[in-house]
C-alpha cells in the first residue's frame, strides 16, 4: 500500500512530492499505468483533519471501445481533498455524507492511502467512452478487420444477428 504516515506531518502545511513506478501502483482492470506517476500536493493539517491540494500526472493506456486497440491517455488531474479520521463503529454518531461533501474522505490508523487517492483520480480522468480517435472506424462486424488500417469486402449492410434470429423464428412459426 502506498500510504502517507500522518504522524510525520508536524506542521500546519507541508509539501509532498513523490514519483511512483507503474509497478508500485499495481494492476487495474480498466487501464494500465505506462509511465511513472508524479504525485505532488500541499498537505494542510488542522488537528485531526487534513486537506490535500495537488495534482497527479501520468499516462494511462486504455483499450479503444470501437477497435479495441490500446491507446495512451495523458492524465493531469488536480485535486482538493479533505480527510478526516474514520468514525469508529459508533453507529448512531456516524453522520451521513452530504451531497456537497463528496470530497471528504476518511483515513484510518493515521495513514492516508495514496494508492486509493491516485486510483480515484485516474477513474475521474477516464472518458465515458474511450476512443483511440474521435473518428475511429472500429472493426468490421463480419470479419473483424480494423477499418482504421484496412478495408474488407464484407457487405456494408450488416444485419443485426438479433433481428436475423427473429426473422428465422417468424418463418418457422
Ligand atoms: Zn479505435
Ligand atoms: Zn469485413
Amino acid at each position: 500500500m502506498l500510504s502517507l504516515n500522518l504522524n510525520k506531518i508536524r506542521t500546519a502545511q507541508e509539501r509532498f512530492e513523490q514519483v511512483y513506478t507503474a509497478e508500485q501502483f499495481g494492476q487495474e482492470a480498466d487501464f494500465r499505468v505506462v509511465e511513472p506517476i508524479s504525485l505532488t500536493f500541499d498537505i494542510f493539517k488542522d488537528k485531526e483533519q487534513f486537506r490535500l491540494v495537488g495534482r497527479v500526472k501520468t499516462t494511462l493506456e486504455l483499450s479503444c471501445g470501437r477497435c479495441l486497440e490500446p491507446f495512451a491517455l495523458p492524465v493531469d488531474q488536480t485535486f482538493d481533498l479533505r480527510y478526516q479520521p474514520h468514525a469508529q463503529n459508533t453507529g448512531e454518531g456516524e453522520r451521513e455524507i452530504e451531497e456537497d461533501d463528496l470530497t471528504t474522505a476518511f483515513y484510518e490508523n493515521d495513514e492516508i492511502d495514496l494508492g486509493q487517492l491516485m486510483r480515484e483520480q485516474f477513474y475521474l480522468a477516464l472518458p465515458m467512452k474511450p476512443l483511440c480517435a474521435a473518428d475511429c472506424k472500429g472493426l468490421c462486424p463480419v470479419c473483424g478487420t480494423n477499418l482504421n488500417r484496412g478495408t474488407c469486402v464484407c457487405s456494408r449492410s450488416w444485419v443485426d444477428p438479433r433481428l436475423e434470429a427473429l426473422k428465422q423464428f417468424r418463418t418457422k412459426s
